[in-house]
């Protein structure tokens, strides 16, 4: 590593340590020729692949920029983007493997968005899966539909009704007191 004061090609690791929980390495290094000391950090570089050919480390602020267009008008907030933009990126590096096609990334945005909002995930499929027809749309809302029944997705933000809550039997009166005497 080149020092960045004297630019001198070459420094002298003399500390290494891991940091953000293993995500990235620390290391402090020392000039051996003006003598002066410096920090690096190492991250493991997660690349996308474009269709064009050309790779760009992975970035979770396009994954939210894309997700918060599909959003628009939702009631989606922030937070809940960035925790998407998480889960996208976590199970993007769970795949183990360094370089992902970009439309694994849309892939991947698929499912999280579906579990948050319905009508974003339907707009964000539209356009990453081209839907060209009217059928496109009733084939995935279909699909939906059938995942409610099957209790697979949680009801939209704002739509949920409260289960109504088990009665309490009378625990007050114990049997054994109607007990006759
Ligand atoms: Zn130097």
């Amino acid at each position: 590593m080149r020092c960045p004061f004297c630019h001198n090609p070459d420094s002298r690791v003399i500390d290494s340590r891991e940091a953000d929980e293993g995500a990235t390495t620390r290391r402090r290094r020392s000039c051996p020729a003006c003598g002066r000391r410096f920090t690096t950090v190492e991250e493991a570089v997660l690349a996308v692949v474009k269709r064009s050919g050309v790779s760009e480390p992975f970035n979770r602020s396009k994954v939210v920029a894309g997700v918060r267009r599909a959003c628009q008008g939702r009631p989606v907030d922030e937070d809940q983007l960035q925790q998407l933009a998480q889960q996208v990126e976590d199970a993007i590096r769970a795949s183990g493997v360094a370089e992902v096609p970009s439309n694994e990334v849309g892939l991947a945005i698929l499912q999280p968005l579906r579990e948050l909002d319905e009508v974003a995930y339907l707009r964000f499929a539209s356009v990453y899966r081209a839907f060209s027809s009217v059928e496109d749309f009733e084939k995935e809302i279909t699909e939906l539909r059938m995942r409610h029944h099957r209790g697979g997705t949680p009801p939209l933000p704002g739509l949920q009704i409260e289960p109504p809550a088990p009665r309490r039997r009378g625990s007050a009166r114990s049997p054994s007191a109607a007990r006759d005497g």
